[in-house]
């Protein structure tokens, strides 16, 4: 992600500056059929492992992955006289538990998961909790994480496309999903990953359909080729590669991502990374174009597209930071001049810090974008 993360901290450095700390950047959203790999991408993406995954039908509840870089501040050096080493210890405690990432749901407010084996558990429970047996819903499950080696970002992981419904399922599932993805990706600041399995027929591909209807310039579509490795012996994906079925503006991005085999094995998302890349540097179809492979090019094209919506979001990032600080003056305004004069710095921060809390709705962007 390392990409990536370059652009967006510093485009979260300038908003930071501008004192525009909640501008909501675009979102990353995967769009594909069932068992695609949808979940995988997104964890190679992230780098870590926690999404449930299998065959079937596993993501039945949308997931909004709020991704948030901790910063981690160094202490100062304290001379270690026998009285304080106590305390020290304490303090690097309280240390390594600042650097080890965790999570927290929404729904379960003000705790903290440092186990990523039981994030899992707790989006299948919590999906369970609203959509039983194979049902879905469209309440989404909120779930930020926070760590110091990520970046400030959205990511979204969906129910996936499908025609038939399984059975004991209701008829309208297929027509309810696509309405679902549809609400997510019709967002100007999503971007769309449109996941396609190589070991399929994918002229059919309904992800494909649905992006092109929805971004049908293909200005924030990105297509992914997953499961390069599950193709029949004796053919490749190259002609999608270059364009030849089912073109798209910014093309696709092989990858390989771990098989259920592997998972079993315990080989981590990293490893796997590792493997991938392996993979397309021997393969005889893909040798020569192994740097446009796999899961760290896909970071790289993604941070392009996230650069160049950034571009397109630049005018009204502009408006909101002059209609921020009217508001803002005009706030400090209502303040009787004693108050203001009486407080140190500190107080001037809380006030910047309350107003923009109080007028998130006003620099946010939903107000901009709602059709
Ligand atoms: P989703 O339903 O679209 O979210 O798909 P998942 O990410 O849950 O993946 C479905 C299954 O396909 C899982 O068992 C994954 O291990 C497997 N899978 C995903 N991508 C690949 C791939 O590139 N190669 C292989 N061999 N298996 C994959
Ligand atoms: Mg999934």
């Amino acid at each position: 992600m390392n990409n990536l993360n370059v652009v967006v901290n510093k485009i979260q450095d300038i908003l930071a500056q501008a004192k525009i700390t909640t501008f909501e950047l675009p979102q990353i959203v995967v769009v594909g059929e069932q068992s695609s790999g949808k979940s995988s991408v997104l964890e190679s993406i992230v780098k870590m492992d926690f999404l449930p995954r299998g065959n079937n039908i596993v993501t039945r509840r949308p997931l909004i992955l709020q991704l948030n870089k901790i910063q981690t501040y160094k202490k100062e050096k304290k001379k270690s006289s026998s009285s304080k080493r106590n305390e020290i210890n304490k303090e690097k405690e309280k240390e390594k538990t600042q650097d080890q990432p965790w999570g927290e749901f929404l729904h379960k407010k003000g705790k903290k998961y440092y186990n990523f084996e039981k994030i899992r558990q707790e989006i299948q429970d919590e999906t369970d909790r609203i959509a039983k047996g194979k049902e879905i819903s469209s309440k989404p499950i909120r779930l930020s994480i926070s760590s110091p080696d990520t970046v400030n970002l959205t990511l979204i992981d969906l129910p996936g496309l499908t025609n038939n419904p399984i059975l004991n399922q209701k008829k309208d599932l297929p027509e309810r999903i696509y309405k679902m993805v549809v609400q997510y990706i019709k967002n100007p600041k999503s971007l769309i990953l449109c996941v396609i399995p190589a070991n399929i027929d994918i002229a059919n591909s309904r992800a494909y359909k649905l992006a092109k209807e929805i971004d049908p310039r293909g200005e924030r579509t990105l297509g992914i080729l997953t499961k390069i490795d599950l193709m029949d012996e004796g053919t490749n994906a190259r002609d999608i590669l270059f364009g030849k079925v089912l073109p798209l503006k910014y093309g696709y991005v092989p990858v390989v991502n771990r098989s259920q085999k592997q998972i079993k094995k315990n080989i981590s998302v990293k490893e796997s990374i590792k493997l991938e890349k392996i993979f397309f540097q021997n393969h005889q179809s893909y040798k020569d174009i192994s740097k446009r492979c796999g899961t760290k090019y896909l970071s790289k094209r993604l941070s392009e597209l996230f650069t160049k919506r950034m571009e397109i979001f630049l005018p009204e990032i502009r408006k909101k930071v002059t209609l921020f600080r009217i508001k803002w003056e005009e706030e400090l305004k209502t303040f009787e001049q004693s108050k203001i004069e009486g407080n140190n710095s500190t107080f001037l921060m809380k006030l910047i810090f309350e107003f923009s809390k109080k007028n998130s709705d006003l620099i946010n962007g939903v107000d901009l974008f709602e059709d």
